[in-house]
């Protein structure tokens, strides 16, 4: 079980980073291993051994979902800032009946990321209630997923790729070798990650909050404070792309990619390193609710 889940890790952290879904698979990786560090016996240990299998499924919303389950792809964001609210993180309906109400009424798309943190949450309290541990480690990895995607300041904004304030955007598709170049979105989430990942790991000291009680409060205290930083991201992005005089040409990013890589790096990396902490400390506070929940 565990050999097969190395194997398949092995061979997803292979695959091309998936644009516009989420933390490219290293940032799940990393955000998954760092929660198991966080917890305390017994689920560190029943973790630790799975850790391989965890991470694993951490992934899958992207990896298998992405290709099987196509209608599933709004589960990964919420966009906070469409609907014309003063402060979303207060305002924004906490109710999805509500949330498709407002969707439907304002014919904008708004993601259910929250929710689908609900939902893996109280699947894994089922699954720990039945000591069905394949189906703990299953949903907990999953459950991975959706927690990290709610530290990502560009999956809680309608403007996730700067579209509407000029950042560079290239036409590069999925299957492009180069997509991690294509938008900041993906740039940030997965380029810079890839790029940086050992520092990043060894920089990062996430911590617990603490208990959570309600699972779709405690996403939208990570989703308002992500929207806080989108305008850092972006700005950063568009003075990066400025100095260098990067534009809409492909052909000038290629030839400055280094370099563009590095200055945003040295902009963006504290926040990095602040994202991927918030995820893990946040997961932790999930994975452990729920095996508190479950005793009860
Ligand atoms: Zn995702």
């Amino acid at each position: 079980m565990r050999v097969a889940g190395l194997v398949t890790s092995f061979l997803m952290s292979m695959m091309v980073a998936l644009p516009g879904y989420a933390w490219g698979p290293d940032g799940h990786e990393i955000v998954t291993g760092k929660a198991i560090g966080l917890l305390p016996e017994p689920l560190h240990s029943l973790f630790e051994q799975h850790r391989e299998d965890l991470i694993r499924f951490s992934n899958v919303p992207d990896t298998v979902w992405r290709r099987e389950f196509p209608e599933r792809g709004d589960w990964h964001y919420i966009n906070m800032d469409a609907f014309g609210y003063h402060d979303p993180g207060k305002d924004f309906p906490r109710q999805e009946p509500a949330a498709r109400l407002l969707y439907d009424q304002k014919k904008r798309r708004g993601g259910r990321l929250p929710w689908a943190v609900k939902d893996y949450y109280d699947e894994l309290v089922q699954r720990f209630r039945e000591r069905d541990w394949p189906g703990a480690i299953r949903n907990a990895g999953y459950l991975s997923h959706f927690a990290a995607e709610s530290t990502q300041p560009l999956h809680v904004t309608k403007n996730y790729k700067g579209q509407e304030t000029g950042n560079v955007i290239y036409e590069l598709d999925y299957g492009d070798p180069n997509v991690v170049d294509r938008d900041i979105h993906i740039r940030f989430e997965s380029g810079l990650v890839r790029r940086h990942r050992d520092e990043l790991e060894k920089r990062m000291q996430p911590s617990r909050a603490g208990r959570i009680s309600d699972p779709v409060e405690g996403a939208f205290r990570m989703l308002s404070n992500s929207l806080d930083h989108v305008q850092q991201l972006l700005q950063a992005d568009k003075e990066v792309t400025e100095a260098l005089g990067i534009d809409e040409d492909y052909e000038s990013f290629v030839g400055k990619r280094e370099a563009y890589c590095s200055a945003l790096h040295e902009k963006l990396g504290d926040l990095l390193v602040e994202r991927l902490e918030l995820g893990a400390g946040f997961l932790a506070d999930l994975w452990v609710s729920a095996w508190e929940e479950a005793k009860k």
